[in-house]
């Protein structure tokens, strides 16, 4: 890293250490040209990234927005809260770990229509059929029959854990 001081490329780490619980870690460092000392400290970035909408506008991610879309599409539907939480935990980890700045609605519209298949398929057609607007009933059919045609990845792994071991 670039001396902050004077600009040469030659700064060498005499210190370093864990701050903040071990979340963090602050380096002190020393210009090799003029010999000033700084610090830097980094740190994980898990903030959440703006989200850009279809009409390009940017909003700030909405934790409430994601939690009430997906409600609405299992509203009255056999899943239970832990299965509810653990499906916005992921879809969370999937939005900060991008670790984009922006991420386009589309792609966690994507996320959620992931996470439901894998929860109910009542309440990802639902939701799919909002999200993705179709725009007549064959489209929709289309949607029903590539549903059942494709095992869902839970299905999957079932499928995997029933090959008989080698
Ligand atoms: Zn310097």
């Amino acid at each position: 890293m670039h001396c902050p001081f004077c600009g040469m490329g030659n700064t060498r780490v005499i210190d370093s250490r864990l701050v903040g619980g071990g979340n963090q870690v602050r380096r002190r460092r020393e210009c090799a040209a003029c010999k000033e000392r700084f610090t830097t400290s980094e740190r994980a970035d898990l903030s959440l990234p703006r989200v850009i909408k279809r009409d390009g506008s940017r909003v700030p991610f909405n934790e409430e927005k994601l939690r009430a879309g997906l409600l609405r599409a299992l509203e009255k539907r056999p899943v239970s809260s832990d299965r509810f939480e653990a499906a916005i935990g992921r879809i969370l980890h999937e939005v900060i770990s991008s670790g984009e700045r922006e991420i386009g609605s589309r792609q966690i519209g994507e996320y959620v229509m992931e996470q439901l298949r894998e929860m109910d398929e009542i309440a990802y057609v639902r939701f799919a059929s909002v999200y993705r607007s179709f725009q007549d009933i064959n489209e929709f059919r289309e949607e029903i029959e590539r549903l059942q045609k494709e095992p869902s990845l839970a299905l999957k792994r079932q499928q995997l854990s029933l090959l008989p071991e080698k």
